[in-house]
């Protein structure tokens, strides 16, 4: 998981796929973060505010409870403590101070479940600079709270009327938009997506994740590396910042995707939103609608990262569907007092199944990262238990 160069490659996925008058942004966007991370002044900004703002380092915790019911060793990567919730203000740190670097006034996003507005329009508060969040209309419906919890942060929410009015819409309005405002504008990508370079710089400011938790396990572990390192997957960004702390190990690397959103398991090679990868698409070449319980991994693609990962058998990604992950948020909540989010829950509703049926070892030991909290789930949740 090294630089992905000028062609922002892996394998053969990735790439820049966007109108001409994009190049030149994702050029200049490329320019000014090669230049940003080989400069100490930024990393130490970025460093500071990650831990006196964001609350980093986020623990690991053994899950003593749970791991004796499994009869495996499990240990959670916390990103349920960091500021906001989730690992998602990690990525969002690092692109603003950038956009900040660059000159820019303002940020663009885009959200599903509001999760990633929530995290950009947090850190335009934090740094001055204006937030304009694209989310589709039915997603506005179904996250009220969300929206009104950007506009409390002072962000503007831009309802998205095209196609299915969700994710994948607002993804394409918000590209839409940075083309007519590049100048004084910046595109806050929320995952591992999206043209070069930004799969990559999304994996490096998540990049974090693996490196804490690398160091965190060598000091609980005997053999200083556990023989599983797991994580949920929608476009990819927890998983890869997590695998990048691992990949030159000798721990197996599982993603875990959503039964009714798994780009990985059930897509097919195609381009969306700038970057070549797996897609959900129909037999006509039309991109497919991802439903799952969690509206964090309801994205109809994969970072191009994860399907060079996978074709060339480091990583493995596998399935989790609603119903497991449902009693795999309540087997957690009450062996060791912590909600996950169900977005989370993907990756151990797959530990539970895989410590179960033998798949992993009795005896092994297993980190977990714990993208986020389950708060904001309790009222989809309130209906299923
Ligand atoms: C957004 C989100 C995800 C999915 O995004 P990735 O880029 O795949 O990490 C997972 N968990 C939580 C809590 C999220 O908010």
């Amino acid at each position: 998981m090294s630089d992905p160069g000028v062609s922002g490659r892996f394998g053969e996925f990735g790439g820049r796929y966007v109108p001409e008058a994009l190049v030149s942004a994702c050029e200049d966007l490329e320019a000014a973060y090669r230049d940003a991370r080989s400069d100490p002044s930024f990393t130490q900004q970025l460093d500071h505010l990650l831990s006196v703002y964001a609350g980093r380092p986020t623990p690991v915790t053994p899950a003593n409870r749970l791991s004796e019911e499994l009869g495996v060793h499990l240990l959670l990567k916390r990103e349920d403590l960091a500021h906001t919730g989730s690992h998602k203000i990690n990525n969002v740190l690092g692109q603003g101070l950038l956009a900040q670097r660059m000159g820019k006034k303002r940020l663009l996003a885009e959200t599903g479940a509001g999760q990633h507005g929530v995290a950009t329009a947090t850190i335009g508060a934090l740094l001055g600079l204006d937030v304009v969040v694209y989310m589709g209309e039915a997603d506005i419906q179904r996250q009220a709270l969300n929206v009104f919890r950007m506009e409390l942060l002072g962000a503007t929410v831009v309802p998205v009327t095209s196609g299915t009015r969700t994710l994948k819409d607002a993804c394409s309005e918000a590209l839409r938009q940075w083309v007519t405002q590049v100048d004084e504008a910046h595109y806050c990508i929320g995952s591992t997506m999206g043209p070069h370079p930004y799969p990559w710089m999304v994996r490096e400011f998540q990049r974090v994740i693996g490196t804490e938790a690398r160091a965190q396990c060598a000091g609980l572990l005997r053999q200083g590396v556990p023989d599983v390192v797991t994580a949920c997957v929608g476009g990819g960004s927890n998983a890869a910042g997590t695998f990048a702390g691992f990949v030159d190990t000798p721990a197996r690397l599982v993603g875990v995707e959503a039964a009714g959103g798994a780009a990985m398991t059930d897509g097919l090679p195609g381009i969306l939103h700038g970057f070549y990868s797996n897609i959900l698409q129909d037999e006509d070449g039309q991109v497919r609608e991802a439903h799952s319980i969690s509206a964090g991994l309801d994205y109809p693609g994969i970072g191009p990262e994860h399907a060079g990962l996978s074709t060339s058998g480091r990583a493995e990604y596998v399935t989790a569907n609603d119903e497991e992950v449902v009693s795999a948020v309540v087997r957690l909540a009450r062996a060791e007092g912590i909600l996950p989010a169900l977005e989370s829950a993907h990756a151990l509703a797959w530990i539970i199944r895989a410590a179960e049926s033998g798949e992993i070892p009795y005896g092994s030991t297993v980190l977990m990262t714990l993208s986020g909290r389950g708060d904001k789930d309790a009222e989809q949740l309130r209906r299923l238990v």
